[in-house]
């Protein structure tokens, strides 16, 4: 199962893939955890988009899709993968193609969890009291979704021409969420 999640900031995209990753005994991987792991191990990759992350932006395209060829050059991603929060722009997808293209691969699903801009402010602004993230401001919240809608949203309608894009709704409790990824990604598991 190779598969992509996506959606705006505060959908559940973490949570939800750590449990589809399990389900289908594929690795999840998020490019903000790995950019967060190197700011705080202060790696130089850590140094250089540290202030990227505050302020709500995308970290630099070349920068990312390295990180993420890398990653999928790793044995553990042979059986598949999830990929979360990645491809973020029209050159990621690109990339990511001819990534995909150089192992013989191709995407089985993309699932976008669509949920409500200001139900969606709500939850991260909860999370921010527990979670004490950089990025969990109200400002940074707002420019993060702006970014969403202007860069990553349209690409779900890239992967809806090629038949592969699944909707699912990511309002409601965590596992009635699961359970809905669980019956649309149904019948596309190989
Ligand atoms: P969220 O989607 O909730 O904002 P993520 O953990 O997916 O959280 O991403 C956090 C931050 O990491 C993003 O705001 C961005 O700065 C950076 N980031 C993550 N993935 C990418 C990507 N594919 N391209 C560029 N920047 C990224």
């Amino acid at each position: 199962m190779r598969m992509i999640i996506f959606g705006p900031p505060g959908a559940g995209k973490g949570t939800q893939a750590r449990r589809i990753a399990e389900r289908y005994g594929i690795p999840a991987i998020s490019t903000g955890e790995i950019f967060r792991s190197n700011i705080k191990n202060e790696t130089a990759l850590g140094l250089q988009v540290k202030e990227i992350l505050a302020t709500g932006g995308y970290v630099n395209d070349d920068i990312t899709n390295a990180i993420v060829a890398d990653r999928l050059a790793q044995e553990d991603c042979a059986p598949g993968f999830l990929l979360d929060g990645y491809p973020r722009t029209a050159e990621q997808v690109d990339a990511l193609d001819v990534e995909l293209a150089a192992r013989s691969n191709e995407l089985d699903a993309v699932l976008e969890l669509t949920v409500d801009d200001e139900e969606v402010v709500g939850r991260l602004l909860k999370r921010a009291e527990i979670e004490n993230r950089i990025d969990d401001t109200e400002e940074v919240i707002r420019e993060r979704m702006a970014i969403y809608h202007r860069e990553t949203q349209p690409l779900a309608a890239m992967y809806a021409a090629r038949g592969l894009l699944v909707q699912v709704d990511g309002l409601g409790d965590i596992d009635d969420v699961s359970l809905r990824i669980g019956e649309a990604l149904d019948g596309r598991v190989r």
